[in-house]
């Protein structure tokens, strides 16, 4: 009898997503958000694009302007089961949905994940609106051209693509991530 003790073989997976907020401390927010997707041991940050302050859009109600950023994770979830990891994360910090595109105190979106590509009720892959949007492109050539992630082949259209994005259309200023964010780049 052969007695095996390697580890079982765990597939993991690149992923990119958007993180938003415009209401309250917004980057208290963003980093409150952070620190409960790193919680999950099947999850692995990779690194952060610049902040972004950005005008709302889509909506006629007066709000505010949100900080907009990505991040790249290396992960064993599913696609479904990140997405409910992130629904149940936007509950805990306070999001309420009471109008489309309303005001939020968080917004936890997978842009891509790696060539997946799908169709259900309640998840769309890619995004479905990534790439109308400066607030989340903007963010993801910032990822696209740091070395040390996004190291998989799936991003090669990708990088050839948005590389030298450049659309100043909504965007306020660029920022730098703030303390937490830099010191998760810096140990990751
Ligand atoms: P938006 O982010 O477009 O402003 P919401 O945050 O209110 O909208 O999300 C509405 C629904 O979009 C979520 O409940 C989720 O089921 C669905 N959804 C579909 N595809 C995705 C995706 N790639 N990332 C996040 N949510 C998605
Ligand atoms: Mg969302």
């Amino acid at each position: 009898m052969t007695i095996s003790t390697s580890e079982p073989f765990i597939k993991t997976h690149e992923v990119v997503l958007a993180l938003g907020s415009n209401l309250g401390d917004r980057i208290g927010y963003l980093e409150r958000a952070l620190k409960l997707i790193t919680k999950n041991p099947k999850v692995r940050f990779l690194g952060v694009a610049s902040f972004y302050e950005t005008l709302p859009q889509g909506s006629t109600q007066e709000q505010g302007n949100y900080i907009n950023t990505a991040i790249a994770l290396k992960t064993e979830l599913t696609p479904e089961a990140l997405l409910k990891m992130l629904l149940e994360i936007e509950i805990v910090l306070g999001r309420k949905r009471e109008e489309l595109n309303g005001p939020r105190t968080i917004d936890l979106d997978i842009i891509l994940y790696e060539d997946t590509s799908t169709t259900t009720q309640d998840l769309t892959l890619p995004h479905p609106r990534f790439r109308d949007r400066a607030f989340v492109l903007l963010p993801l050539r910032d990822l696209l051209k740091q070395s040390s992630c996004l190291k998989s082949d799936y991003w090669k259209p990708y990088r050839k693509e948005y590389e030298t994005y450049h659309d100043p259309n909504g965007i306020v200023q660029e920022l730098e991530p703030s303390s937490l964010f830099r010191k998760f780049r810096n140990f990751s």
